[in-house]
């Protein structure tokens, strides 16, 4: 048996047949994959994936297990024939396994040492990786996390049983690329499309590129048909398929070779098709084929007690009498699981298209988008006295229509978690923080301002409010969305730095930005204020700011008193606080026209990377609190005024959450038009 280290060490020249294994024996598509007729085709869908970041800061997508049909009778003779699989669940590495990520665990291995890539770049993927590194890889990776190593280091046999990382076996590969599509590539048949998914021969100037700039396939995979190729567990063997087994197939025993999935920046369209294999040496001392064009992500078993937090979740989703969401994952909240999977048919049900159809008629074509809703019961338990306009009976109204409309069954459920206190931090002093949470222990009435209440629960609302935002944000960045609604309470835009007023207590929208910058690295965020009422707290967060662009349509004069159009910004943040007061009795065309006129330009100029809405829905024309004349449908036109910005700059990532917006129905009916016009 060959050593693993020693392998991966013997680095011979190759000159040898680059195009031999991926060029010479491609081929265009010339009609759609086969696969529609097999039983497996029927496969159960697998749900939404979830993300999670492991301690050494890999992200992960958790895939659930199934049914798909491997192969395709289309392609070359090794991807024949068509066969059912099963597969366990599995987390798998959301990115290819960058040299930034290389790098960290380098020294914990002589034999890792370096990086040997040759198109350098921290965010790129590693290559001129040898299968033995890989492997070798996998299992520093394991230790450093704490988990068994699969491999033995010396035979380079893989042990399933390990909880530790390992390469995918080659069904576990293409089961995660396809994404319940059984067509040549994850987003259909037609290659044409490829472009918009993966760094290859056309489109990717002869290197290899910062891995997740493409667009993720269903479940939030990103270059699985571009970029590198990448090691699979398995030994190849041209006729494998015809002995394989059913049941999560781990490849040949014995072999000369391992297999190569996914294509990579020198490879036709045709070679980075899902079911494409490639046969190639291990550790390239004999042959090899563009080095440079080889890397790997890992893969995990998922572990028993994520598969329990799952279990237990649905249980209690089950007990508690919350509104019914989109369950990711099959669910019996209403007796028929077929209807809680957040499918596109489901969404064309849901979902009918609107009037305005979106700008760019390349889109006109696609699937209805998958957004994101935000709902916890604890924003119920932000209690502000009988009186209160900014109510719980608000977030009710807003789920009841939802789910009477069908609405809610074709909207992805994303579960908020408490913020925790370092996000909050970026933008409230941390004795602001203690100072209310101390107040909601104690049993304080008012908060700072004789407007805004709280209970003894505020505190917690408030923490789960602004965590909902950010676990909005994070299923967008994971690709797992494209925007979200967050229907949360209190809402944020009026609190400031140390002090709480205009029923707000954390700046959700502020926070967000922060987030999105610190956590997810993006450097321009535009946050687009709608609510009637200035949002005072947002605008002082990033007035000396020139990272984030804050644009905000108000009443004028009006509560708080700020938002003046001289009011543009200082520093380096000068010009980039937009304010535009509106005189009471505006409505839908007034709207509009800012929009078109003054938001669109600034917008387009500034090229966000990430758009937030401060959603407030009081400037309806029956809110209690506002004077403008806004209908429901006026809102659902202002979300696809937002949409095209973001179409435009940051592939439509979107995050909106609730600011105010008082009468109940008015306000319930404008979120169904925001959320519809997301949708399209
Ligand atoms: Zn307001």
């Amino acid at each position: 048996m060959r050593d693993m280290r020693r392998c991966s060490r013997s680095w011979a020249p190759c000159f040898l047949m680059v195009m031999v294994l991926l060029g010479a024996s491609c081929r265009r598509v010339d009609q759609p994959a086969v696969g529609t007729q097999e039983p497996a085709s029927q496969a159960a869908q697998p749900g939404e994936p979830d993300a999670i970041t492991t301690s050494g800061g890999f992200e992960m997508v958790s895939i659930p297990g199934g049914r798909f049909a491997m192969g395709s009778t289309s392609g070359e003779d090794d991807e024949a024939p068509v066969h059912e699989v099963r597969v366990d669940p599995f987390l798998i590495d959301r990115y290819e396994v960058t040299q930034a990520q290389w790098a960290r665990l380098a020294g914990q291995s002589e034999w890792l040492a370096g990086d040997p890539s040759h198109f350098k770049g921290a965010n790129r993927p590693v290559e001129m990786i040898s299968w033995d590194l890989a492997a070798l890889y996998c299992n520093v990776r394991s230790r450093d996390e704490g988990f068994e190593p699969c491999y033995d280091e010396e035979s380079g046999k893989c042990n399933f049983e390990a909880d530790g990382y390992r390469l995918p076996t080659e069904a576990e590969w293409e089961y995660a690329c396809r994404a319940g599509c059984d067509t040549d590539f994850h987003f259909g048949a037609d290659a044409g499309l490829l472009g918009q998914h993966a760094w290859y021969a056309a489109n990717a100037s002869k290197k290899t590129h910062p891995v997740g700039e493409k667009k993720p396939n269903a479940w939030g995979l990103f270059d699985m048909h571009g970029n590198v190729a990448e090691w699979c567990n398995d030994v190849y063997r041209e006729d494998y398929y015809r002995t394989s087994p059913a049941e999560n197939p781990p490849g040949p025993e014995e072999g000369e070779q391992y297999v190569l999935r996914g294509g990579a920046w020198n490879c036709t369209a045709d070679a980075c098709r899902a079911s494409r294999r490639v046969g190639e040496d291990p550790g390239f001392a004999d042959a090899c084929f563009a080095r440079d064009a080889i890397g790997f992500r890992c893969l995990r078993r998922v572990p028993d007690d994520v598969d329990e937090r799952a279990a237990t979740t649905t249980a209690a989703d089950e007990k508690a009498a919350s509104p019914e969401q989109a369950e990711p994952e099959e669910d019996v909240a209403d007796g028929d699981g077929a209807e809680d999977e957040p499918t596109t048919q489901d969404a064309e049900e849901t979902m009918p298209s609107q009037a305005e159809k979106p700008t760019d008629p390349a889109q006109a074509h696609d699937p209805p988008r998958r957004v994101g809703f935000v709902y916890d019961d604890v924003y119920l338990e932000h209690q502000t006295g009988p009186s209160h306009v900014e109510r719980p009976e608000r977030l009710e109204a807003i789920v009841e229509r939802l789910r009477e409309t069908g609405l809610l069954a074709g909207l992805v459920r994303i579960e908020p978690r408490p913020a925790p206190q370092e996000w909050i931090a970026t933008v409230h002093a941390r004795d602001y923080v203690r100072r209310l949470e101390k107040s909601c222990e104690e049993g304080t009435r008012y908060f700072d301002s004789l407007d805004t209440t709280i209970s003894d629960r505020s505190y917690e609302a408030a923490l789960v409010a602004a965590g909902g935002v950010l676990a909005a944000v994070d299923a967008v960045m994971e690709g797992r969305i494209q925007s979200a609604f967050c229907a949360v309470r209190p809402p944020g835009h009026h609190a400031l730095k140390d002090r709480a007023m205009g029923f707000c207590l954390f700046n959700n929208v502020a926070i967000a930005a922060r987030y999105l910058q610190k956590k997810h690295k993006l450097r321009k965020v535009l946050i687009v204020d709608w609510d009637v009422h200035h949002g005072n707290g947002t605008q002082a967060t990033f007035y000396d700011d020139p990272t984030v662009l804050y644009f905000s349509v108000h009443q004028f004069p009006f509560y708080p008193g700020t938002g003046a159009e001289g009011e543009r910004g200082e520093g380096e943040g000068a010009g980039l606080t937009i304010n535009v007061p509106l005189p009471p009795g505006c409505g839908d065309e007034r709207f509009m026209e800012v929009f078109r006129e003054k938001l669109q330009p600034a917008a387009l100029k500034f090229q966000p990377d990430f758009v937030l809405v401060s959603a407030g829905f009081d400037a309806h024309e029956h809110d209690l609190l506002g004077g403008m004349t806004v209908t429901a449908e006026g809102f659902g036109r202002l979300t696809r005024s937002v949409r095209e910005i973001a179409d435009a700059c940051c592939r439509g990532r979107i995050v909106s959450m609730l600011e105010g917006g008082y009468d109940l129905d008015g306000l319930a009916r404008s979120v169904e038009a925001h959320l519809r016009a997301l949708a399209e």
